[in-house]
């Protein structure tokens, strides 16, 4: 059972005092607290533990500073949605708003390269009134002998340019949490020009060290990818690791399984789950179709499939986009051939606002039945 606090409650106050020891009185419950720190205010949570179905909603709600109850399911305590959940299924970052109800499109490179390519890729985006990018930095590769990414060394320019082209976030791969401090001071150097949202790859779903390390802070919001080989109930656990270490401004992304039933895909997509997390879980939901697809094929209506694959995350209601763009993909460093051109941005734009209209049209139609 969650019991959650007056806006702003002070724990120091005595009004708080009598509510833990109210609390205290309660036979085999244990309780864990949490601050979900918002724009404007704090909110205190008390998780009660243990023992809490005799407990009825009515009795703890008349105890002291408590707004209001919700009684919850073992499963995904903070991040999941519960019977009669009235917590917020959205967050702010940097200005940016990020919800199951709204749509965010992170364009950009897999991996930064040269500081020419960062450029035209913000250009770009400013041109079509973008204000998220992806740039990877730290990357994970399969082989020893490829590529790993220019680590902290791209830094300063990446942020430095997202800041003269109205970049807010920037999508970012980490792997190890001293890429958390490196990402911090970059920032800090260049007068937090830019925003930036922590990536767990799907390589790292379940390196629970590095999950409790991103939890831990509150600084940067996260997006955790699903895991490639394990369940989604596996995923939703380990992006429940983030939110009971601190951190529940997650956004959840599928990214498509490992399997050659996916052939000739590179992974088999699976963003039909995208209505499973958002009734599952409060957390808005993010596909990938570039790691899913991993090529440039295109089906006999023109249509590329990385395209008719994005409609039909964003038709089922994906709330984010992560697409891989480059302006010169034969010479990109890292996923060159699923790589969208810059000349395609607009395109992409249109195709996306098309399907996002037509979901939201979906939405009307069902709840006016
Ligand atoms: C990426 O987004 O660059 C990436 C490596 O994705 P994933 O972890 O899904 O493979
Ligand atoms: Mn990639």
């Amino acid at each position: 059972m969650i019991l959650i606090l007056e806006p702003n409650t002070d724990v120091n106050s005595q009004e708080y005092q009598h509510l833990l020891a109210a609390i205290a009185e309660i036979k085999n419950v244990h309780i864990s607290t949490h601050e979900v720190k918002g724009d404007q205010q704090v909110l205190a949570e008390i998780y009660l533990l243990g023992d809490t179905a005799a407990l009825q909603i009515e009795d703890m709600r008349s105890l002291p500073c408590v707004n209001r109850v919700v009684r919850i399911s073992e499963e995904y305590r903070i991040l999941g949605r519960h019977k009669d959940d009235t917590r917020p299924t959205s967050f702010d970052y940097n200005g940016v708003h990020f919800s199951q109800k709204n749509l965010n499109i992170f364009a950009g490179l897999c991996a930064v390269d040269i500081n020419e390519h960062v450029e035209q890729m913000m250009a770009a985006l400013k041109q079509q009134g973008q204000v998220c990018t992806r740039m990877g930095a730290y990357k994970p590769r399969t082989s020893p002998y490829s590529f790993q990414g220019h680590g902290s060394k791209c830094l300063p320019y990446v942020f430095d340019l997202a800041g003269e082209y109205g970049i807010k976030v920037i999508a970012m791969e980490i792997t190890h949490e001293s890429h958390i401090v490196e990402i911090h001071q970059a920032l800090t150097q260049t007068g937090n020009a830019t925003g930036v949202m922590l990536q767990i790859g799907t390589r790292n779903t379940q390196n629970f060290e590095l999950l409790k390390n991103v939890g831990r802070q509150q600084e940067f919001p996260v997006l955790l990818k699903r895991g490639f080989g394990i369940t989604l109930e596996e995923s939703l656990n380990a992006a429940e690791y983030l939110a009971s270490e601190g951190n529940s401004k997650v956004v959840f992304g599928l990214r498509g399984m490992k399997t050659n039933m996916g052939d000739p895909h590179r992974n088999f997509v699976d963003f039909s789950h995208v209505p499973v997390v958002k009734r599952l879980t409060r957390m808005p939901v993010c596909i990938d179709p570039s790691h899913s697809v991993g090529s440039r094929d295109r089906a006999p209506d023109s249509i590329l499939d990385v395209m008719h694959i994005t409609a039909q995350g964003i038709i089922a209601g994906a709330n984010m986009v992560l697409a891989d763009f480059h302006p010169q993909p034969t010479k990109a460093l890292v996923d060159g051939p699923q790589a969208l051109q810059m000349h395609e941005l607009e395109y992409f734009l249109k195709d996306i606002a098309l399907v996002r209209a037509a979901y939201e049209k979906r939405v009307e139609l069902v709840n006016k039945k």
